[in-house]
């Protein structure tokens, strides 16, 4: 089961309607390595800043991806290009 806890705390900094709307479009995989998140544990999965803040990317949900820890440790402040990081198609657009 998914941690409640966690689920609160990242509505808290997304929003609820953001997070499900996201975890609909990315079918609860991680974006950059299709990894299954649907089980993991809420602090296992992340939600990543395609365009990282630091480089001028927003919130909206067209910036936003779900990803695994791993792949959002690993691309840390960087855009996908720059961490030779290319998203996986979302399957729903
Ligand atoms: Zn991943």
């Amino acid at each position: 089961m998914r941690s409640i806890t966690a689920q609160l705390v990242l509505e808290a900094i997304a929003g609820a309607d953001v997070i499900n709307a996201l975890r609909y479009r990315d079918h609860d995989r991680c974006r950059y390595c299709g990894r299954d998140l649907s089980q993991a544990a809420g602090r296992d999965w992340h939600i990543d800043h395609v365009v990282p803040v630091c480089q001028g990317g927003r919130g909206g949900l067209d910036n936003l991806v779900m990803a695994c820890w791993r792949c959002n440790l690993r691309k840390g402040g960087r855009t996908p290009e720059q961490a030779g990081m290319p998203l996986m198609e979302s399957g729903r657009g």
